[in-house]
């Protein structure tokens, strides 16, 4: 049955190679609530997105989603699940060259046969991006678009099949403040009338009071091997295994403003 909620158990992954791994004891967004994610660069903040969306594959654990453990799936499902009900908005957008924007926005309808393009999607996807400005634009293609503008189509994207949850990767990173307060206010916007849960990675401090709830991802995951030279104290997960009694907001004030990748 579909549901609105994001939980994880005892999630642990790694990538195969360089040897980063992140252990996510517990994690509850509710139905309907927002949450910023922050944290310093490279600290996993997309790794773990990307295992909500059921992108990364996790060891061990579950990954609750839309009503469906993702940890259990096969890789097919995955992609599946993530087109039908996870609108994600990518770091880096994603968006096809070759595609118009009309195009890109209605590319998750050709990514699965689960998804049927009608009418009335058609018209959903011209009118949210009528909302976001763009409705002048349909058939340009990503290269005649301004990085503000490429973000939207992303955004429309994401929202376009009316999924079960929203994740935003940085998604108003480099936009200008009445382009993010655009991005913001219709991500948050879609949470409130759906319910949805909506997760944004952020770096900008002044949206933090937008959402619910802000989570310093690097109190929320615990290394599944200790470094041997930490950058910085290296602190245990609050609450052992119980997790997510993090202090919210502890690390909010230091610097996040290093470039990343
Ligand atoms: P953030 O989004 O918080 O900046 P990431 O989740 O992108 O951080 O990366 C966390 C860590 O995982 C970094 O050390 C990064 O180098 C590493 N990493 C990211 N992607 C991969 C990958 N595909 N393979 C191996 N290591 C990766
Ligand atoms: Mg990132």
């Amino acid at each position: 049955m579909e549901t609105h909620v994001i939980e994880v158990r005892d999630l642990e992954f790694g990538y195969p190679v360089g040897g980063f791994a992140l252990r996510v004891p517990e994690l509850r967004v509710e139905r309907g609530e927002s949450v910023a994610l922050v944290g310093p660069s490279g600290c996993g903040k997309t790794t773990l997105i990307h295992l909500l969306a059921g992108i990364n594959e996790a060891a061990s654990g579950s990954i609750e989603v839309a009503g469906l453990d993702l940890a259990a799936l096969p890789a097919e499902d995955r992609q599946d699940l993530r087109v039908l009900r996870v609108g994600l908005v990518f770091q880096e957008f994603e968006l096809l060259e070759y595609l118009d924007v009309l195009g890109n926005v209605l590319l998750p309808y050709r990514l699965t046969s689960l998804l049927e393009l009608d009418p009335e999607t058609s018209n959903r996807a011209r009118e949210l991006l009528s909302d976001l400005g763009l409705g002048d634009k349909l058939d340009r293609y990503p290269d005649q678009l301004s990085q503000g503008e490429r973000q939207r189509v992303a955004l429309c994207r994401a929202l376009v099949t009316q999924p079960s949850v929203v994740l935003g990767d940085e998604p108003t990173g480099n936009l200008d403040p009445v382009n993010r307060d655009h991005v913001i206010d219709a991500l948050l916007d879609y949470g409130r009338t759906t319910g949805a849960p909506v997760i944004v990675v952020t770096h900008d401090h002044e949206l933090l009071p937008r959402f619910d709830r802000t989570i310093d991802v690097t109190a929320l995951i615990s290394p599944q091997e200790q470094p041997k030279e930490s950058n910085g104290p290296q602190t245990r997960p609050p609450g052992g295994e119980r997790g997510l009694s993090c202090p919210q907001m502890t690390q909010i004030d230091a610097d996040y403003g290093e470039e990343n990748e």
